[in-house]
């Protein structure tokens, strides 16, 4: 295994997570893939063993480390062969509880997500007619004369729902004409996924590329108790942005443990396979796009760790999550093609899980948030050129 040429590596999460993961290995989760199923008995493992509560505090049963160290489990899972997209919701949802919740909030959720009673995996912004224009969400959540709030709307392609207690929701509080901003005015809120489902809320899976448990929610007259409002009304954007930095980030370790299995499965085969009497590792029109994605994945960790260090320290960081992310997903990307490329036909074979990797890493071009939007998010916030949408 090719190792981090980085000093800050954590070693001893690294550590704990591969001798986790070596109990899944790659046959464990082509299987899942194959059966389009969720990886259960893995995501357990992870709960059991504390992992998905790493970043709730000691004082509520978590360990209390940072994005940083979150980050590095999450890169481990996919350095393994794994898939973090199967749980990597608890990481990122929990940041927004955590910054942003109620002392109340905090006892109530917190204790029960570290020892694995309930699961906070899912997070409802998407919907399927505004896409990435999301101040012009449609969902409502309009406020009961005797407390309480009552959703309309639809969301898309809202993930884990089957695999989690609770889901943070984002909603309209104020029209948005009625607001001087148009990221003012929504609200996220705690939605208790199994009662919801009783109660106003339909769930229809949607069969994708890459066995990734997503679905269509429609929304009809449900009501979430007043206390389930997390930080002010009309906040809620402000909030979830950090939700979403913070999943850039980790999305972007993902990308970079994608990149190293790619490299280390790419460089292996090519050493010994034989074709025209040596090595084809031994021919530079090989070995050129393998050292040049393993060059952009190193030079994509130095983003993400620097996403990481300011978010720890509570700074601004919309920049450094979105360029981590960018430069990752395509540094993943690139990777996948080689490794693909070189192993020729094999890498067709589904036994040899490239293929399963390959859709898997592909996904981080479009989601959570698309290449192009990330350009724009550059060039208007970071270069200062005219808004163009
Ligand atoms: C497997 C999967 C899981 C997901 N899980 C969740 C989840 O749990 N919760 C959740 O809320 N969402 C989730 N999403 C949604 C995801 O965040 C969105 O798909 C993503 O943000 C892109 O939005 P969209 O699909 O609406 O594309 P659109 O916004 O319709 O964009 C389509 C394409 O047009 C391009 N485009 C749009 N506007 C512009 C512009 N102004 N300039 C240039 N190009 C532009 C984009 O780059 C994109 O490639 C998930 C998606 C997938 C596929």
């Amino acid at each position: 295994m090719i190792e981090q040429t980085q000093s800050n590596n954590f070693q001893e999460i690294r550590d704990a997570i591969r001798s986790l993961c070596a109990e899944f290995p790659d046959e464990y989760f082509r299987k899942v893939d194959e059966a389009r199923g969720y990886p259960e008995e893995f995501v357990d493992a992870l709960t059991k063993a504390g992992w998905l509560a790493a970043l709730i505090p000691a004082e509520y049963g978590g360990s209390g480390l940072g994005l940083t160290e979150a980050s590095v489990i999450m890169e481990e899972i996919n350095r393994s062969g794994g898939n973090s997209g199967a749980c990597h919701g608890q990481m990122y949802n929990m940041g927004t509880l955590l910054r942003h919740g109620s002392d109340a909030q905090k006892q109530k959720y917190l204790p029960k997500i570290a020892s694995g009673e309930w699961r906070l995996q899912s997070m409802g912004v998407t919907e399927p007619t505004t896409g990435t224009d999301t101040t012009k969400i449609k969902t409502t959540a309009v406020k009961k004369k005797d407390g309480g709030y009552v959703i309309n709307g639809q969301k898309v392609w809202i993930s884990r729902i089957q695999h989690s207690d609770w889901m943070i929701l984002l909603a309209r509080t104020t029209p948005l004409a009625d607001v001087t901003r148009k990221s003012e005015g929504m609200s996220i809120f705690m939605v208790d996924l199994r009662e919801a489902e009783k109660s106003g809320m339909t769930v229809r899976p949607i069969l994708n590329m890459v066995n990734h448990e997503t679905n269509e929610l429609f929304f009809e007259n449900l009501e979430i108790p007043e206390e389930n409002l997390i930080g002010e009304e009309g906040k809620g954007f402000k909030y979830i942005l950090d939700g979403l930095n913070a999943e850039r980030t980790l999305i972007a370790a993902e990308c970079i443990g994608d990149g190293y299995w790619f490299i280390d499965r790419v460089t292996n085969y090519v050493k010994d396979r034989t074709v025209f009497g040596r090595p084809i590792g031994q021919n530079q029109g090989v070995q050129f796009p393998i050292a040049d994605a393993f060059m952009e994945i190193e030079a994509a960790n130095l983003m993400r760790w620097k996403a990481c260090e300011l978010f720890d320290r509570h700074e601004p960081m919309g920049a450094q999550a979105n360029m981590a992310k960018y430069l990752a997903a395509k540094a993943s990307w690139e990777a996948a093609n080689a490794c693909l490329q070189f192993h020729g036909g094999f890498g067709f074979a589904c036994e040899y899980d490239i293929e399963r990797k390959f859709r898997e890493t592909r996904l981080y071009q479009v989601a959570p948030i698309s290449t192009n939007l990330i350009y724009s998010y550059v060039a208007e916030h970071i270069l200062g050129l005219p808004r163009s949408f």
